[in-house]
């Protein structure tokens, strides 16, 4: 078979099957164009996107801007490799530092690497600026965080499934309960060699868990007295998904080290930062940190169209009026529902609670349904099914969707 081809959603699935590791359990949807809210199967059958490859696609599909942007510069120079400059990435890194509100970036690809970067950065300043003793700087995360897939990120993960047979795991983690500031005040006090408190504002992966009102700003002071830095993982949670630029916005919050990676490329490039002001990154010198691809011109050039798409279509605000819309709609199904008890989220980052067990395929079941429906969704969790869908979707758009859901939904009630 020519690789040419065009492939059946069956030939694509037996494909992968045979030939890709088995890391992944997609639905059996062969996707083959995407525009704007908007996929198509190999078959020509048309979706809503509502998953946007978890919050990276918020810009929506192949946005043109981006896309340029894209091919502009990889006509142009693809890669130097930071042994040299290039003429975009000072340019960016300005644009982002003055976008965001930091001194400085740290330009890696993917989420995972930015979050290793904020380890290490906040490890090193605690040696070298707080003055904990060698080896000895302890950072505390939350039970069921979501950070990425390598080993150090692994290692303070509470998810078996994430984590079994992958160990000998990395030192140096205290893991709390979520949303809970009596634990985290707890914790700080614990010990004098607490470097950081890495969190997610709202823990996308574990099921769209939205914490306490007043929590962030709570836990951003509590680490200023106790001289520790607040880490915040933005990798899902920021750039307009939850309806203000970043989920700490809401409680205006700045964090001391900021993750970002997902959306910051509109989904076209794997692109990832870390900001920090200078007294936190100046800690990182030549040769201690660094990545071939990290600040390539292609993803210089990206990441700026795709910032400038956020703040031009005014992505936050369109988040934040859907998504009141979205809960409201399906708070109101829910009422009178056997199968899904519960919606919950912030901006078009929202979660329906499925009335069954997270071993269940309950969940998996409505998802099958909904892509027959024409709207694409995944579980999370087993029971949890998180509706993300890119921020470009208008009104209209999203209560055809609202009605294919509940439509959905009906099919399952008892
Ligand atoms: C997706 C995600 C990551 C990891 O990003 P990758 O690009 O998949 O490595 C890290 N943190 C959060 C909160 C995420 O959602």
């Amino acid at each position: 078979m020519s690789v040419l081809e065009k492939l059946s959603s069956a030939e694509a699935i037996a494909l992968e099957d045979k030939f890709g590791a088995h890391n992944y359990h997609p639905l059996p949807v062969v996707l083959s164009k995407g525009e704007g809210v908007y996929v198509w199967d190999v078959e020509g059958k048309k979706y809503f996107d509502f998953l946007s490859a978890y919050s990276a696609v918020n810009q929506g599909h192949c946005h043109p801007k981006i896309v340029g942007a894209m091919i502009e510069q990889a006509q142009t120079l693809t890669l130097t490799s930071r042994a040299f400059y290039n003429d975009k990435l000072g340019v960016y890194e300005k644009y982002v530092t003055e976008y965001f509100g930091f001194d400085k970036v740290l330009p890696m690809n993917t989420g995972a690497e930015a979050v290793e970067t904020a380890v290490k950065i906040c490890r090193k300043w605690a040696y070298e600026k707080k003055g904990i003793a060698e080896k000895q700087a302890q950072i505390i995360v939350c039970e069921n965080n979501f950070h990425g897939r390598t080993t150090t990120i692994i290692s303070f993960s509470n998810d078996e499934n994430a984590r079994k047979n992958f160990g000998p795991y990395t030192e140096g983690f205290i893991r709390i309960p979520y949303d809970d500031i009596q634990a985290l005040e707890n914790a700080l006090a614990s010990s004098p060699n607490i470097a950081g408190f890495l969190v997610e504002p709202i823990q996308g992966e574990a099921g769209v868990y939205v914490p306490s009102e007043g929590y962030l700003a709570q836990a951003k002071a509590l680490c200023e007295k106790y001289n520790v830095l607040f880490i915040a993982d933005e990798v899902q949670t920021g750039i307009a998904r939850t309806g203000k630029l970043l989920a700490v916005h809401h409680e205006n919050v700045q964090p001391d080290v900021l993750i970002l990676g997902k959306a910051i490329s509109g989904g076209v490039y794997p692109v990832s930062a870390v900001l920090a002001n200078d007294a936190i990154m100046n800690v990182i010198k030549p040769g201690q940190h660094g990545s071939t691809f990290g600040g390539n011109p292609i993803a210089a050039a990206v990441a700026m169209a795709a910032l400038d798409v956020v703040k031009d279509e005014q992505l936050a605000d369109n988040a934040d009026r859907l998504g009141q819309i979205f809960r409201a709609e399906l708070t109101a199904y829910i009422q009178n529902s056997t199968v899904a008890t519960l919606v919950r989220g912030k901006g078009l980052l929202n979660a329906v609670v499925i009335n069954d067990t997270e071993e269940s395929d309950t969940a998996w079941n409505i998802c099958m349904k909904l892509a027959e429906n024409g709207l694409l969704a995944k579980p999370t969790h087993g029971n949890i099914i998180r509706f993300a869908p890119p921020l470009v979707m208008n009104e209209e758009q999203l209560r055809a969707c609202v009605a294919i859901i509940i439509t959905t939904l009906k099919e399952f009630e008892k």
